[in-house]
């Protein structure tokens, strides 16, 4: 079965929901925690195993007890871990989420170990990178790192499927030799330095884009929908219509799928369905695939 590389942070998300977030100074009690599974990579590799994938994970951890439970998380779901470095005397990336009544937020991430996968630990995973049929990537690992990998991708011939998430700065130039961009339309507006509220503000923002060279540019918006678009053309789907109870990675689980889809030679169309469905049903599960809950028992 072809393979799909991802390459990416892993992290662990340590959430309290309460009732109100505390004021600066104030300490508010009665929380409910969890811990959860996180990181965009990491989400990503396990929903394209889910989704069917031959997938192998590229990624730093530290040496918490997390990091063994992560790797073996991956491990179930049928992910190659080789490449999951452990990294002495670092903390694994943390997340510290504060959700309150009406699901406003506070977060902060603490990167640790995903602050250390460098171009050299991708030259160290060459023999995994050398197989791959397709590269996925998002934006939680040093920018030095994502350009020796689309470097080593283009040299290769290996198609690359980026989720441009979180949107930072980056060197537009690079842009050219992306097959993939995946956003949603808070990224496809930062990026294209544009407004976008709806649909045709997306298309516009996106068509700057394929002006610079990306192939594809496909769009998540939501419940709404999705949609791709290239130099000839644009094709759209519509969401499933579900009761969503927890949306968080869904463009996560739409990108693993996504991933499954076209490695397998799906049409656009089919692909974005297909993509589609998988994060249907995640947003459908509070916490769960592909943010899996940590046993505490
Ligand atoms: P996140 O940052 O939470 O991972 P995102 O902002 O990157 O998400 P969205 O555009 O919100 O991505 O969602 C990605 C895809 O997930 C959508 O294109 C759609 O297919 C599906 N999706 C998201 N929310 C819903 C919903 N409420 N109902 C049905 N499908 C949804």
């Amino acid at each position: 079965m072809k393979k799909i590389v991802v390459i990416g942070s892993s992290n662990i998300d340590l959430i309290m929901k309460m009732n109100r977030l505390p004021e600066k100074g104030e300490t508010v009690t009665g929380a409910e925690f969890f811990q959860v599974y996180g990181g965009k990579g990491a989400n990503q590799a396990v929903a394209a195993a889910r989704a069917g994938g031959n997938v192998a994970f590229i990624s730093c951890v530290g040496e918490d007890a997390y990091a063994s439970q992560m790797i073996q998380q991956f491990k179930d779901n049928g992910i190659d871990t080789s490449f999951v470095f452990r990294e002495t005397g670092m903390p694994s990336g943390h997340a510290l989420i504060m959700i309150g009544g009406q699901g406003e937020n506070y977060i902060s991430v603490a990167p640790g170990a995903n602050d250390l996968l460098g171009p050299e630990k991708i030259n160290e995973a060459l023999p995994i990178i050398n197989e791959a049929e397709m590269i996925v990537l998002q934006y939680e690992i040093p920018r030095k790192t994502l350009t020796h990998i689309i470097n080593i991708g283009n040299e290769k011939n290996i198609p690359i499927l980026w989720n441009f998430a979180p949107a930072q700065e980056f060197d537009f130039s690079y842009f050219s030799r992306i097959n993939i961009l995946v956003l949603n339309e808070t990224e496809v507006g930062y990026l294209a330095k544009m407004q976008v509220e709806n649909e045709d503000e997306a298309e516009n923002a996106a068509k700057t884009l394929i002006e610079r060279g990306v192939e594809k540019v496909i769009i998540t918006r939501g419940a709404e929908g999705a949609f791709v678009l290239t130099e000839h053309e644009k094709v759209r789907i519509s969401s499933y219509r579900v009761d969503a109870v927890d949306t968080t990675a869904a463009g996560d689980t739409f990108c693993g799928a996504l991933a499954v889809a076209l490695i397998e030679g799906s049409s656009l169309k089919h692909a974005l369905e297909f993509a589609s469905a998988a994060a249907a049903i995640s947003v459908t599960r509070l916490g769960r695939n592909p943010r899996f809950l940590l046993d505490l028992k």
